[in-house]
C-alpha cells in the first residue's frame, strides 16, 4: 500500500469510528506523523490532502519544513516531541503549535519568546499542555494540580494560546488499559474547563496508529497517525 491509499484506509477508519459513537467525522482532525520521513513523502501526504504535520526533533524539523512551508502556505506544523529549552526560539519560528508543553520553565520560555512578537496577541504560538496518564510514557505532567498551575502559567504570556491536552497512552493490547488513559484526559479537561472557562480547551490530542479507533471512541479531536501512513 502507498500513502495515498494509506490515507485512504485510515480517513475510512476514522469515519467508522465516529459512526459508531455518534460523532461527526469533521469533530476528528487527521495529523500526519512525518518524523523520519524524507521530503518526498511528505509531499506525497500532502497531495492525499493531509495539511497538519507532526514533527518530534526540532532540528530535524528545520531542515524538511522551511521550504515545504514556502510551497505550501497552509501547511499546519506542530511539535509533539520533548522539547529542550534552548530549542525553543527555532521552535517558536517554525511550528504553529506545541503539543509537548510539559513542564511550566518550557511555557515561560516559549511565552517569553511570543511576547516580544510585534502583535503576540494576533498571531500568537497555540500550546496544548501534556499530560502523563500512562506509566511507560517518561514525559507530561504527572496530576490535575500541575496541569492547574500550568494553565494558570500560560494564562500570563499574551503570546501563548492555551487549546487542550495531549497525551500518550500505554504501548499495549490491554484495551481497557489504553481507555482508561483516555478517559483519564476526558475528565482532566472537564475539570480544568470548569475552572478556567475563558480558555478554549477543544483540543484533545489523542490516538495514534495503535489506538486512533479507541480514542475516537473516547473523545479524541486530533489523531496523529505515523506508521499507518508512512510505513503501512
Ligand atoms: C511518533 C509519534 C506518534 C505517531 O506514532 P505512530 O504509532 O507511528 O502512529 C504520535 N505521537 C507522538 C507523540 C509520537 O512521538
Amino acid at each position: 500500500m502507498g500513502i495515498p491509499e494509506a490515507v485512504e484506509t485510515i480517513r475510512e477508519r476514522i469515519q467508522k469510528a465516529c459512526s459508531r459513537s455518534g460523532r461527526k467525522t469533521e469533530e476528528v482532525r487527521l495529523m500526519g506523523v512525518s518524523k523520519f520521513h524524507e521530503p518526498p513523502a511528505i509531499e506525497e501526504a500532502w497531495q492525499a490532502g493531509i495539511r497538519l504535520f507532526g514533527e518530534s526533533r526540532v532540528q530535524e524539523a528545520a531542515v524538511k519544513f522551511p521550504d515545504f512551508k514556502v510551497k505550501h502556505p497552509e501547511t499546519e506544523l506542530h511539535m509533539i516531541g520533548s522539547l529542550q529549552r534552548n530549542k525553543a526560539k527555532i521552535v517558536t519560528g517554525l511550528f504553529d503549535m506545541v503539543q509537548s508543553v510539559d513542564r511550566d520553565e518550557l511555557i515561560a520560555e516559549l511565552g517569553r519568546l511570543t511576547g516580544a512578537r510585534k502583535n503576540p496577541m494576533i498571531n500568537p504560538l497555540m500550546i496544548l499542555l501534556e499530560y502523563h496518564t500512562a506509566e511507560d510514557s517518561k514525559s507530561g505532567y504527572p496530576d490535575l494540580d500541575s496541569l492547574f498551575r500550568a494553565a494558570e502559567k500560560a494564562l500570563e504570556f499574551p503570546g501563548l494560546a492555551l487549546r487542550g491536552l495531549m497525551t500518550m497512552a500505554p504501548l499495549t493490547q490491554d484495551e481497557a488499559a489504553v481507555r482508561a488513559s483516555f478517559r483519564a484526559m476526558v475528565s482532566a479537561r472537564d475539570a480544568l474547563a470548569a475552572h478556567f472557562p475563558a480558555v478554549d480547551w477543544s483540543c484533545l490530542s489523542m490516538g495514534m496508529s495503535g489506538d486512533f479507533e479507541i480514542a475516537i471512541e473516547e473523545g479524541s479531536t486530533l489523531v496523529r497517525i505515523g506508521t499507518a501512513i508512512f510505513n503501512p
